[in-house]
C-alpha cells in the first residue's frame, strides 16, 4: 500500500527531525498517553523512552509538568499554554505545556529547554548587582519595576514585594513631590539630590539612565541610588567650621581696623611720620587679614548656597568709574595708568552691586599686582547681544597656557618667584567665577606670557522690567539720635565716632536691659544692635523692642558677626550689616533708615525660609519695610503688634494655614482693610475658594521676586489713589 508507505516515510522523517532538535519534545495524546518522546527529552528528564512511550504521562515523573498536563486535558478548562522552571538534578529546565488539536480532541505538547547556562549567568549578574553598594531599581518601558537590589531596599526602605511587577513612578517610590520628579528616562540621563527621612535620614544622588539595546531600542531605565549623606555632612561641617572661625576672628579685627583708621585720620591727635609709616603697615596687614577672612567666608557661603544676591539694574560705567577711583591712590603710587573705557549708551546689566564691584576690584587689583610699575591697565565694557562684557587688560607678566585653565579654581596660584613675593591666597578668582556664574554670566582669560593678560566677565543685560524698578535713593535726612547697642564698649565707641561725624547724637547701651530702658526713654530714630549681649540674647531684645508699643516703630539695624540675616528680618530688624563694619555702608543704611520710617510695611508669611529671605531682601531694596512670619500663628501674633500696609501670604503652612489667616484678618474690623496677596504653588482647596475671594490678588510660585515687588508697589499705589 503505497499510501501507508508514504505515511510511514513522513512519520520517520518527522521523528528524525524531532530527534535532532535541541529542545525536548513530548506529545501527550487525548487519552493521556505519551505518544512522542524525543532524545533530548530523554536526556533532559533523565528517563529512558522505554519507560514512557505509550505509557500514561505520569511516567514522566515530573509533578509540576504533570499537573499542568492534567489541567490542560481536563474538559472545559481554558486552553492556554503554561511555562515553568523545573530543576532536574544539576539542570535548570524551562518547560512549556501547550494545547494542540489531535483529530478534533484536545491533546498536549511539552517542550523542554535547557537553561542551565542562562540561569547561571542570570544568577551571576544578579549577584553582581546585589553586591554593589549603590541601590539599583530597574524599570521596563512601561515603568513597571522589574528589579530592586538589596542596597536599594536598604537605602530607600523599599519592600521589593510591594513594587516588583507593578508600575510605580520613581518619584513615588522615593516619596518625592511629583513636581520634583524625574522626566521619562528615555530623554537621557538625569541626576537629582533626594533627601529621605525614612527609614533613616539620608541624602542620595539619584541618577536615571535609559537602557538601550544594540539597535538603540528603548528597554526601560535604571535608577542608581548613591548615598552621599556623609560627604554632604562633612562638607557642611567644614563650611560651618570655616564660618565660625572666621566670625571669631572678625571680632578683634573690628576694633583693630577701626581704631587704626581713626588714628590715621588724626582723630587721636597729631602723629609723626614714623608713627604714620608704622601704623600704615599695621593697617595694610589688618586689611589683608580682613580680606582673607572675607574670602574664606565668601567661599563657605557660596559652597553652602547661603549667599544672598540683590539683583538690580546696574550701570556698568558707574561701577567701573567707582572701582577705578578706589585704585587711584594705589596706582598713583605704583605709576600704573588706569584707563576706563565704556560707551555712553551701554545698557544696564542685572547684577548685585556689591558683588559685581567686588569682582571688578579683584580683577583690577590683580592687573596692578601682576604687572610692572608704570604699565597701563584698561577696563573696557561693551555690549555683545544680550550680554555686557567687561575686560580688564594689563601689560604684565602674563600666564602660561597650562596655568590658564586652572586659574579659576580654589587656592590655585601660578608658581613663580614673583607670585611668591607678591603673596596672596589664590581664592579671589575662584570667588569671582562663582559670583559671576550665579549672576548668569561667564568669566575667562586670554594671556601671552611676558606680554600681558586680559581677564573678562560677562553679565546679562537687565530686562526692561528690571530697569523700570526705581532705585531707592537715601533721603539724606540725617540727624537725630541713634541708640548703639554693643556689649563691647570699644566697638560702640567706634560706631559712635562714625555716626557723630555725620551729625547724629549717639546714646550707647551695653546690655539688653540698659538698651530697652534707653530706647523707651530716648525714642531714638534708629537702633544699631549687636545680637551678642552678656545679659541675654540680642534676638530676644529685638523681639522685646518690637513687642513694646513705644519702640515697635523704631527701625533696628542688626550689626553682627553672627550671620543670621533671615532671623533678624523675621524678628523685625530693618536691615543687617556684618562686622567688621564698613563705615560708608553703615552711614548709608542709617541715613536710609532715618528716612524710611514712613516706608510701607509688608508682612511676609511663608513657611519656606528661603522664600522669606528672598522677599525680605528684595522688598527692602525696593524701599519697603518688611516683617516676616513662618506660619499663620506667627503672622497673627505680628498683626497684634504692627499694622502692615499689605500681607504677602502663602496658603499651605503648618500650625495655621493661609485660609485661616485670610478669614481672621478679613473678619476683624481692625485688620480687614489690609490687602492680602496670596502666593501659592499648590492646587487651590476648592471647598474654601470663597475665602480666597477675600484676598486681593494671587501669584503663582515660582515667581520673580522683582515682579512681586512691583505688584506690591502697584497695589499700594492703587489703594492710595482710591482712599
Ligand atoms: P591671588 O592673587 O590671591 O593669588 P587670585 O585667585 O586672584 O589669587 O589669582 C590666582 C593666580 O592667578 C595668582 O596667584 C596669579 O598667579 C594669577 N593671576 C591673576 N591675575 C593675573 C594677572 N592679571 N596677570 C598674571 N597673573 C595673574
Amino acid at each position: 500500500m503505497p499510501q501507508k508507505a508514504d505515511e510511514r516515510r513522513s512519520f520517520l522523517h518527522i521523528r528524525a527531525l524531532m530527534a535532532t532538535t535541541g529542545e525536548g519534545l513530548i506529545a501527550i495524546g487525548p487519552d493521556g498517553d505519551v505518544i512522542v518522546f524525543n532524545e533530548t527529552a530523554e536526556e533532559l528528564l533523565g528517563v529512558p523512552r522505554s519507560k514512557t512511550s505509550g505509557k500514561p504521562y505520569t511516567s514522566l515523573q515530573q509533578p509540576k509538568i504533570e499537573e499542568a498536563v492534567e489541567h490542560l486535558l481536563r474538559p472545559r478548562t481554558r486552553k492556554t499554554s503554561h511555562t515553568m522552571r523545573v530543576v532536574i538534578g544539576e539542570r535548570v529546565v524551562t518547560a512549556t505545556v501547550a494545547p494542540y488539536d489531535f483529530a478534533g480532541r484536545r491533546a498536549a505538547v511539552i517542550t523542554l529547554r535547557d537553561d542551565t547556562v542562562l540561569e547561571a549567568d542570570r544568577r551571576r549578574s544578579e549577584a553582581i548587582l546585589a553586591s554593589t553598594g549603590d541601590g539599583l531599581i530597574v524599570f521596563d518601558p512601561d515603568d513597571v519595576v522589574t528589579y530592586i537590589n538589596p542596597a536599594a531596599t536598604m537605602l530607600a526602605g523599599l519592600m521589593p514585594s510591594a513594587f516588583l511587577g507593578k508600575s510605580t513612578p520613581l518619584w513615588e517610590m522615593l516619596a518625592m513631590m511629583p513636581e520634583d520628579g524625574f522626566a521619562p528616562a528615555i530623554d537621557g540621563s538625569q541626576v537629582r539630590e533626594v533627601r529621605l527621612e525614612e527609614p533613616a535620614h539620608r541624602i542620595m544622588d539619584v541618577r536615571t539612565d535609559p537602557v538601550l539595546d544594540e539597535q538603540g531600542g528603548y528597554l526601560g531605565y535604571v535608577a542608581t541610588l548613591h548615598d552621599v549623606t556623609a560627604e554632604r555632612e562633612i562638607g557642611q561641617m567644614k563650611n560651618e567650621f570655616v564660618s565660625t572661625v572666621s566670625h571669631e576672628l572678625r571680632t578683634p579685627l573690628t576694633s583693630i581696623k577701626g581704631y587704626i583708621d581713626l588714628i590715621l585720620d588724626g582723630e587721636a591727635g597729631e602723629i609723626n611720620e614714623i608713627q604714620r609709616e608704622f601704623l600704615s603697615i599695621v593697617k595694610q596687614n589688618s586689611d589683608r587679614l580682613v580680606e582673607l577672612i572675607n574670602d574664606m567666608l565668601d567661599i563657605s557661603r557660596i559652597e553652602s548656597g547661603r549667599i544672598h544676591l540683590k539683583i538690580q539694574p546696574l550701570d556698568m560705567s558707574d561701577l567701573i568709574a567707582g572701582a577705578v577711583d578706589t585704585f587711584q591712590a594705589v596706582s598713583d603710587q605704583s605709576g600704573h595708568k588706569l584707563v576706563p573705557k565704556a560707551p555712553r549708551d551701554l545698557p544696564k546689566v542685572a547684577g548685585d552691586r556689591d558683588r559685581v564691584g567686588q569682582v571688578l576690584v579683584n580683577f583690577i587689583s590683580n592687573a596692578i599686582k601682576y604687572s610692572p610699575e608704570g604699565g597701563s591697565v584698561t577696563v573696557k565694557a561693551k555690549q555683545d547681544g544680550d550680554m555686557v562684557i567687561v575686560a580688564i587688560t594689563d601689560q604684565g607678566i602674563g600666564i602660561a597656557k597650562e596655568d590658564q585653565a586652572k586659574l579659576f579654581t580654589k587656592f590655585y596660584r601660578v608658581d613663580s618667584s614673583l607670585t611668591r613675593e607678591i603673596g596672596g591666597t589664590g581664592l579671589g578668582l575662584s570667588i569671582c567665577k562663582s559670583i559671576i556664574e550665579l549672576l548668569g554670566g561667564k568669566v575667562g582669560v586670554k594671556s601671552t606670557p611676558g606680554k600681558g593678560s586680559t581677564f573678562w566677565f560677562s553679565l546679562p543685560v537687565a530686562s526692561k522690567d528690571l530697569v523700570r524698578t526705581p532705585e531707592v535713593e537715601g533721603p539724606g535726612a540725617a540727624g537725630g539720635t541713634v541708640l548703639v547697642v554693643d556689649r563691647d564698649p570699644q566697638v560702640a565707641n567706634l560706631v559712635q565716632t562714625y555716626l557723630a561725624k555725620q551729625g547724629y547724637d549717639v546714646v550707647k547701651a551695653h546690655t539688653a536691659r540698659e538698651a530697652l530702658t534707653k530706647a523707651i526713654a530716648v525714642r531714638p530714630r534708629v537702633i544699631t544692635l549687636d545680637v551678642m549681649l552678656d545679659d541675654g540674647d540680642g534676638f530676644d531684645l529685638l523681639q522685646q523692642l518690637k513687642d513694646t508699643p513705644e519702640t515697635t516703630d523704631i527701625p533696628v539695624l542688626v550689626l553682627s558677626i553672627v550671620c543670621d540675616e533671615g532671623r533678624s528680618c523675621r524678628l523685625g530688624a530693618a536691615d543687617y550689616l556684618e562686622k567688621p563694619i564698613d563705615k560708608n555702608r553703615l552711614i548709608t543704611i542709617v541715613d536710609d533708615l532715618v528716612g524710611s520710617v514712613t516706608a510701607p510695611v509688608v508682612l511676609v508669611v511663608d513657611d519656606d525660609r528661603n522664600i522669606v529671605d528672598l522677599l525680605c531682601h528684595n522688598l527692602k531694596s525696593n524701599g519697603f519695610s518688611v516683617v516676616a512670619a513662618y506660619d499663620g500663628a506667627e503672622a497673627m501674633a505680628s498683626l497684634r503688634k504692627t499694622h502692615p500696609d499689605l500681607i504677602l501670604l502663602d496658603l499651605q503652612m503648618p500650625v495655621m494655614d493661609g485660609y485661616q489667616v485670610i478669614e481672621k484678618v478679613k473678619t476683624n474690623p481692625a485688620t480687614k482693610d489690609i490687602p492680602i496677596v496670596v502666593m501659592t504653588a499648590h492646587q487651590i482647596d476648592r471647598s474654601r475658594i470663597d475665602i480666597l475671594g477675600l484676598a486681593q490678588q494671587k501669584v503663582d510660585k515660582p515667581f520673580s521676586a522683582d515682579d512681586l515687588a512691583r505688584r506690591v508697589e502697584a497695589l499700594l499705589e492703587d489703594m492710595l489713589v482710591n482712599s
